[in-house]
């Protein structure tokens, strides 16, 4: 069985990135289950993973647009303390939710605690990365009619 549309893959990968940091990695835990075409995994590695068979492994090198997206500067913003000011144990890294002007809501990490101001990073921390991905197809089957409907994996005996 090969990886396509609507089958569930379990795969096994390490993510590096330009400087050859592991960033990410599936060893030593169970294979990573999605399901092919619905956008479980990001595009660039869903493309590559198209046609690949069980027991397979490549590597596969994702520019930005194809992985988390470009660095946006304008979502780098700086904000008044005050605004955070109920916030408890306020440190870099941390990441807070935020609302747009439409009410949607985004996720925001904290960058940088300066004196009055705390800059905010809406990007992925990933953005403007390459991603340098070595996979290894572990299973591939088909996915029950619910988990097509929801649109991800059940696993277990798990049943959202
Ligand atoms: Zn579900």
């Amino acid at each position: 069985m090969t990886v396509k549309k609507d089958k569930v893959v379990e795969m096994h990968y390490t993510l590096k990135n330009d400087k050859g940091d592991v960033i990410d990695s599936s060893k030593d835990k169970e294979p990573m289950p999605f399901i092919q075409g619905h956008g479980n995994i990001i595009p660039g590695l869903e493309s590559a993973l198209e046609g690949m068979k069980i027991g397979e492994s490549c590597d596969v090198s994702v520019n930005p647009e194809e992985g988390y997206g470009v660095h946006h500067p304008e979502a780098i913003q700086e904000i008044p303390m005050e605004a955070l000011k109920d916030i408890d144990n306020l440190k870099v890294g941390m990441e807070l939710q935020s609302q747009d002007e439409k009410g949607n809501p985004f996720i925001v990490r904290v960058k940088e605690i300066n004196k009055d101001t705390v800059t905010v990073d809406a990007n992925h921390p990933l953005a403007g990365e390459t991603l340098h991905f070595s996979v290894s197809i572990e299973n591939v089957r088909g996915a029950s009619k619910e988990e097509l409907e929801h649109g991800h994996v059940h696993s277990g005996s798990c049943s959202h």
